[in-house]
């Protein structure tokens, strides 16, 4: 069973069963906000560049909504929309200027690529200090060994999400399901970073439920819809769903827990949509002021 800390006299932790991202994520996006308007007084405009090749529309709906949030928490946001058949050379000399650019505090690259894109290659290109989606191998080393540096925005949502809610890790059984350089690599990381007790499980895992049943905290990114039901969740356990899926032929999104089973068992979920998906972006927001922030306080 895992136990919520009651919240101090200085601590706002928002308690509840359904693990509300939406309201943690704004609640971050207005500290970002204060933060950005204090380097701001003190002559700093944060600065993000967002880089997009081609117009696949759902890279552009991610691209929009992260410019969207720019421009609500004052960051100014510069945009490259480059053609579908830009080539690396072109796409590598970009981000040279913009590591150049003493203005530029940011530097994102919309994935995925066009195909003759090496992806590797583009984001070990970022300079480390502009790497806000936290990706480059200095900051994936840096997680690793535990020293300061940018860290990948979904997972450091979670651990936001689950410290906002006063959920506590330590000393708990954790089980990431999924093994991606973004999500589930460095989740495993920030929960060990967090003292918990942690198990990662993948498509090679043998005995799938007996590994996610120990869980006083699950989080599952997998990118199967509902393939978590009931049966793999310990009663009372902490229940964090990466996954989106839109159902076909209809907009509403699932996850890949099949929230109504799972959701009488536990002690605390986060829905889709309205859970890990809004801290994503908050986090980037954050990692903005983060890197623009060095020397400035
Ligand atoms: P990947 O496809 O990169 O990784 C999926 C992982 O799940 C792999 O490690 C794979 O194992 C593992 N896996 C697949 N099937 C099974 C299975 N049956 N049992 C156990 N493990 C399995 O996905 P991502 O990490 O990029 O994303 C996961 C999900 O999260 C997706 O639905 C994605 O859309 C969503 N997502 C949501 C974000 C948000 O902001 N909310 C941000 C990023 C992702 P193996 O390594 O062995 O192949």
């Amino acid at each position: 069973m895992v136990f919520h800390k009651k919240a101090t006299r200085n601590e706002v932790y928002i308690v509840a069963k359904i693990i509300d991202g939406k309201a943690i994520s704004a609640q971050i996006k207005e500290e970002v906000k204060q933060q950005v308007a204090r380097l701001k007084a003190k002559g700093k405009e944060v600065t993000l560049a967002v880089i997009q090749v081609g117009n696949d529309p759902a890279s552009s709906v991610y691209v929009g909504n992260k410019k969207k949030a720019c421009e609500y928490v004052g960051i100014r946001s510069l945009s490259y929309e480059l053609p579908e058949e830009t080539t690396q050379e072109k796409l590598l000399s970009l981000i040279d200027e913009l590591n150049g650019r003493e203005d530029v505090d940011g530097i994102l690259v919309q994935l995925p690529l066009p195909a003759w894109i090496s992806e590797e290659g583009v984001l070990e290109r970022i300079s480390p200090s502009k790497d806000v989606d936290g990706f480059h191998p200095q900051n994936v080393g840096a997680l690793c060994v535990g020293k300061p540096g940018l860290v990948p925005c979904t997972p450091a949502g979670i651990i936001e999400l689950l410290k906002r809610s006063g959920i506590e890790i330590a000393g708990k059984e954790c089980v990431v399901v999924g093994r991606s350089n973004i999500v589930g690599k460095p989740m495993a990381l920030l929960l060990l970073g967090e003292n918990g007790t942690v198990t990662i499980a993948h498509s090679r895992t043998k005995d799938l439920k007996r590994v996610t049943s120990r869980a006083d905290i699950l989080v599952v990114a997998v990118g199967k819809r509902k393939l978590i039901t009931r049966e793999y969740v310990k009663e009372g356990a902490v229940v964090i769903d990466v996954g989106i899926h839109r159902t076909s032929g209809s907009k509403k999104l699932c996850g890949d827990v099949d929230y109504e089973s799972v959701e009488p068992v536990c002690s605390a979920i986060t829905p889709v949509p309205g859970g890990v998906g809004p801290m994503t972006i908050a986090m980037l927001m954050h990692n903005c002021v983060e890197s623009a922030g060095k020397g400035f306080n």
